[in-house]
């Protein structure tokens, strides 16, 4: 696996492969690796002859200083599990190299950012659509493979992809959860012992909603309020929103729409880290 620093190296290797012909699998991570990220990466590497790998801690999509100063930094470590996950170049660009000046194109993303992650962290959308379509121009990806974890950030990188015609294939791979259900994220290791032994219970709470929903309770107000309460009422738990919302739009149910899927999703603060997680009922 070779280490590339700068947006002119991944450009060249790009320009490269294309010319042999080669497929292309784009993973984007922010590093502090675990088995959600190297699972992306080995399904890339099923698909593609070449994984590219890139980790930034992309300054531009935190809206909290502290998240971001705080981040886990880890890219050696980082390093020696993407090779064995079959990842051929690591990405590994400095703040300048992907801004050597700040940028100017805002992204609206209209309804689709107005709710969730858009609504409680202004400008994190535009800070994820910038990144993302400059690691698209640089690496030229034929495939690009995201978690579902983050399904609003799927929703926006798949508008994006369709609105600037980017010619590659969005793969969006299920999420990876720990064995008591807590979705696996690079902020857990920031989660002190306390925080963690109660952290499953958000994964509980979004199965419980989606057995209220399954089993046909009267409105996505009802569900929302079971839910949203059975996660509030761990006090080390500070919900920040519980959504029971159209999975493809987004945007909150307010009656069941027959044959569509739905997306139950939160956010919430524990011990001062702030973690998300969705499950789609289909
Ligand atoms: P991040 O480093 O958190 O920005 O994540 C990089 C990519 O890995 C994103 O596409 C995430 O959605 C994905 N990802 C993060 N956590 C998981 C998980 N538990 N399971 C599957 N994919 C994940």
């Amino acid at each position: 696996m070779e280490i590339l620093h700068t947006a002119a190296e991944l450009q060249a290797r790009a320009e490269m492969w294309r010319r042999e012909g080669r497929r292309i699998g784009l993973v984007p991570t922010m590093g502090a690796l675990h088995e959600g990220h190297l699972q992306l990466v080995r399904a890339a590497a099923r698909e593609c002859n070449v994984v590219v790998a890139t980790i930034f801690v992309n300054p531009t999509q935190f809206n909290n200083a502290d998240d971001f100063r705080l981040y886990p930094r880890l890219p050696e470590a980082d390093a020696a599990l993407l090779a064995p996950a079959g990842c051929t170049a690591l990405f590994l660009p400095t703040v300048e190299q992907m801004y050597p000046q700040p940028t100017v194109l805002r992204f609206d993303f209209g309804p689709l950012e107005r709710v969730m992650e858009g609504a409680h962290r202004p400008g994190h959308f535009n800070g994820v659509a910038t990144i993302v379509s400059k690691l698209f121009h640089l690496s030229c990806p034929h495939r690009a493979y995201f978690g579902q974890k983050d399904l609003q950030q799927v929703a926006i990188v798949r508008q994006l992809v369709a609105d600037l015609s980017f010619d590659l294939k969005l793969v969006a791979f299920p999420t990876v959860r720990e064995a008591d259900g807590l979705a696996m994220s690079s902020r857990n290791r920031r989660l002190d012992a306390a925080a963690r032994a109660v952290a499953p219970r958000l994964y509980q709470g979004l199965q419980l909603a989606e057995e209220l929903v399954r089993a046909g309770q009267a409105t996505p107000s009802a569900v929302q309020t079971a839910a949203a309460g059975f996660v509030a009422a761990e006090p080390q738990i500070t919900l920040e929103y519980f959504e029971v919302a159209d999975a493809h739009t987004l945007q909150p149910l307010t009656e069941w729409q027959p044959g569509r899927p739905v997306a139950l999703c939160l956010a919430a603060h524990l011990g001062g880290v702030r973690l998300i997680d969705n499950v789609v009922v289909s």
